[in-house]
């Protein structure tokens, strides 16, 4: 065996933190292998739709102004439609984030007069902008489309009835968050979202429905569209960008919902023949093909972190052996010191930016101060390994990425050694078990 301690010695962490990392991992090989064969599955998902849809070396080339004819452009988005198992997919730099996929999608394929509902609670932040939620310059609620919420009930389960009582005459679209984001519900398996989705349409079959699938894609060999969602939604600097992707979105879904999103894209009459790729397709493609991997790197890394904390006593979510749907990993320290230690573990294990020493500040449309570690390749992007958390009760960090698990594993067992010098995690921990 190849002796890693001097290796992890250089990073500041101890023999003690090493060992209790490796007794970790003896004990999820099994997990890992479950995680390693999804990812088989998906790599070869992936290939065989690059396969089918003729990828070539003309393809990695970008267009410039128009972006007419753009081959690589046009073949991408057949490959997206293909691992989607669409109609139709849009995948473009122009859409700057998820949110601004998100809001494309649902802004092109709402009218006035049209009602959009959530039966899984409240949607993540951006979009209580979107929607008009939060009052917001240019929201859907601008443009006379109402929005009805139906909650979760206490056990996470959906609630059936209030979801058959708030679908109405106005009702046109649905919107499934899989993730549970930064909130404590469960994130929904693509097997529950089938189950919802079959509900919503006996009740109201012309229904739209969509799933914002961000942190989702790849965590499991079935997507939201193989159960019937119309759109699946998200970014490309998450899961299916695999870490290259500098920046974009995608809409995969029904045609008509899809080129719905491309005219309001662009300019209707235009849709999706224009829009230049630039020299960005090469890293789409690539970042594609590895998405797979780097998804289970990530996977490997929240499963890694979720034992690694719940053994010395922390409350984690979802729990060390629950089954994963997306790659977000909480854990709730109690403290803020105990947020700030670990984002700072964290950062101390970036390759770019590791000498920065990230601090709480007061981040615009927070009602707490925040702090955020991310020592990324790609601005902002949390496919690689961040973490950050909002310094409130029950002062807990999310933690996702990681584009290998080395990375990750160095990043958490980085966060435990800054634990152990500040105080926080008595340096017997290990005897705590
Ligand atoms: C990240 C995320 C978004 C928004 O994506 P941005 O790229 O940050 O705009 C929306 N929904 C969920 C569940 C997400 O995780």
């Amino acid at each position: 065996m190849i002796d890693l301690s001097r290796q992890y010695q250089l990073f500041g962490i101890s023999e003690e933190v090493l060992a209790y990392g490796e007794q970790i991992l003896d004990s999820l090989q099994d997990r890992f292998r479950t995680i390693d064969e999804t990812a088989e599955y998906n790599q070869l998902k992936v290939i065989h739709a690059m396969q089918a849809c003729s990828v070539s070396e003309a393809c990695l080339l970008g267009t410039t102004g128009y972006g007419y004819n753009d081959l690589g452009r046009d073949t991408l988005e057949n490959v997206y439609a293909h691992i989607f198992h669409t109609e139709a997919a849009l995948v473009r730099p122009q859409i700057t984030c998820g949110t601004h996929a998100l809001a494309l999608a649902l802004m092109s394929n709402l009218r006035p007069g049209d009602e959009l509902l959530s039966p899984v609670g409240k949607p993540y932040d951006t979009l209580e902008e979107v929607i008009g939620i939060r009052p917001s310059k240019g929201s859907l609620k601008e443009y006379g489309i109402s929005y009805r919420q139906v909650d979760l009930l206490a056990d996470g389960s959906f609630d059936y009835e209030g979801i058959k009582a708030a679908i109405n005459e106005k009702t046109r679209l649905i919107t499934i968050q899989r993730s549970k984001g930064y909130q404590t519900r469960p994130t929904l398996s693509v097997a529950r979202i089938g189950e919802l989705i079959a509900f919503v349409k006996s009740v109201k079959p012309d229904v739209i429905c969509m799933v914002d699938n961000c942190y989702g894609e790849f965590v499991e060999t079935i997507e939201p569209t193989d159960v019937g969602a119309d759109m699946a939604v998200g970014s490309l600097i998450k899961n299916p960008g695999g870490g290259l992707a500098p920046i974009g979105g995608y809409i995969a879904g029904r045609q008509d919902c899809v080129e719905n999103a491309a005219y309001r894209l662009t300019s209707p009459g235009l849709g999706k023949e224009v829009g230049a790729s630039l020299g960005v397709l090469s890293s789409f493609y690539q970042g594609l093909f590895l998405a797979p991997t780097v998804t289970a790197s990530a996977l490997k890394g929240a499963v890694f972190a979720a034992n690694i904390y719940e053994k010395i006593g922390f409350p984690v979510v979802p729990d060390a052996a629950e089954s994963r749907h997306d790659i977000i990993q909480a854990v709730t320290f109690g403290s803020p010191e105990g947020v700030i230690a670990f984002c700072q573990g964290i950062q101390a294990a970036a390759s770019v930016d590791s000498f920065v020493t990230p601090e709480p500040w007061d981040m615009p449309g927070y009602d707490s101060q925040v702090i955020m570690a991310a020592g990324a390749f790609v601005s902002g992007s949390s496919i690689e390994l961040s973490a950050d958390g909002p310094i409130a009760p029950p002062y807990a960090v999310y933690f996702q990425g990681g584009l290998t698990f080395p990375h990750a594993k160095l990043g958490i067992l980085k966060t435990l050694q800054n634990l152990i010098d500040k105080g926080i995690v008595s340096s017997d921990f290990h005897k705590l078990k």
